[in-house]
């Protein structure tokens, strides 16, 4: 449609336009079903193979191996900060470690002390979350109940190029809400990744919980049934009823990755390009531009800066506006501009707003 804007928003967020066109064809009635999908039983033959193949296209995106159980979940990425320490923490005796890089690692770890003891081996607050751990800034004792990181921090636009060092006696878990499928993942290194869908890879309504099978017999019996895995994986998902538009949205999205773009390892040269044009206007901009990430923490997703002035930055989100770039404010706990390029963002939208951005320094610097 003519009217659409490039939308940088953090999510929810751009979805593929292909995407959006298949479902407003199939809006009236999904073929075979006589209804749309809005309105079919989560146990329908119909929904169940949808749930099915955006399993298995995410399985063959990511490799994921039978080790592992996928989950679709709802109460968002919120959800899972409880109950990953509720399954994998409370009443285990042993001490959770977290690698504390910005706003969604923070409330992470106010989550899981409810559950048990939890430990901050890194802390990035003293310098306002622009950097990341590496393996000598902290050490992992090998009897952790698991090591915790956020890779991507949305709102601060850190993201980890690779996994933290952890030792092999201690599950990795990541929160991978805001770069989930933007580029390959070693899944085999982690004991649990989960994902709330609304930035990269669907709607809002369903997080994906990708977790090693040998963890979900962890948790004691008695944790609320929501939270424990176990009932989500032994009832494939649908332990209760599954938000079954948002999975059916999920599943096309995984497949526009896996048939359009050709998988993750071409998403990830995309998601370089696009991320790497904007940051180098940044650095070119004689500090009229101020990112806010080191640059080696530097999000393929949420590219972070500042402005001189509130004045300025004000002025900005307004013309960018009117150039139909839209979304384009910062978060309001951190204020400055933050331009969320997921991967459904089209390198035009990349495009045009880099040169907005090279004409507006111009204009003001
Ligand atoms: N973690 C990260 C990295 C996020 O970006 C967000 C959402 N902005 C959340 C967690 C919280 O997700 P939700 O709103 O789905 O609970």
């Amino acid at each position: 449609a003519t009217d659409r804007v490039y939308n940088f928003s953090a999510g929810p967020a751009v979805l593929p336009e292909s995407v959006l066109r298949e479902v407003q064809e199939e809006m009236m009635c999904l073929p075979g079903a006589g209804a749309s999908l809005l309105e079919i039983s989560h146990r329908d033959k119909l929904f169940i193979e949808i749930l099915q193949d955006a399993e298995s296209t995410l399985r063959s995106l990511l490799g994921i191996s039978d080790d592992y159980s996928v989950m679709f979940m709802q109460g968002g990425a919120t959800l899972q900060f409880s109950a990953v320490a509720a399954n994998l923490l409370r009443g285990t005796g042993k001490k959770a470690e977290y690698l504390l890089t910005g706003s969604w690692g923070k409330k992470a770890i106010e989550e899981a002390k409810k559950e048990g003891n939890v430990g901050v081996l890194f802390d990035a607050a003293k310098t306002n979350y622009d950097r990341l751990p590496t393996a000598s800034d902290y050490s992992c004792p090998d009897d952790a109940a698991y090591l915790y990181y956020c890779s991507n921090e949305t709102i601060q636009g850190v993201q980890f190029a690779s996994e933290p060092e952890c030792p092999d006696s201690v599950p990795l878990v990541s929160d991978a809400s805001s770069d989930f499928l933007c580029r390959p993942l070693p899944i085999d290194r982690y004991g649990l990744v989960y994902a709330c869908a609304q930035k990269n890879a669907g709607p809002a309504g369903v997080t994906v919980v990708v977790m090693r099978k040998d963890l979900i017999d962890i948790a004691d019996e008695n944790i609320p049934g929501y939270l424990h895995y176990k009932n989500h994986h032994e009832n494939e998902s649908e332990w209760n009823t599954p938000p079954t538009f948002a999975i059916y949205v999920l599943g096309k999205v995984a497949r526009w990755l896996r048939d359009d773009i050709g998988g993750l390892a071409n998403m990830e040269d995309i998601n370089r390009q696009k991320s790497e044009s904007l940051y180098k206007i940044i650095d070119e901009s004689n500090g009229f531009y101020r990112g806010h990430a080191q640059t080696d923490c530097r999000s393929l997703m949420n590219v972070t800066f500042n402005l001189p002035s509130e004045e300025l930055t004000t002025k900005f989100v307004a013309e960018a506006g009117s150039h139909r770039l839209a979304a384009l404010k910062g978060h309001r706990s951190v204020g400055g501009i933050r331009a969320s390029i997921y991967n459904a963002m089209p390198r035009e939208g990349v495009e045009a707003l880099g040169n907005f951005m090279t004409d507006f320094a111009s204009r003001n610097g």
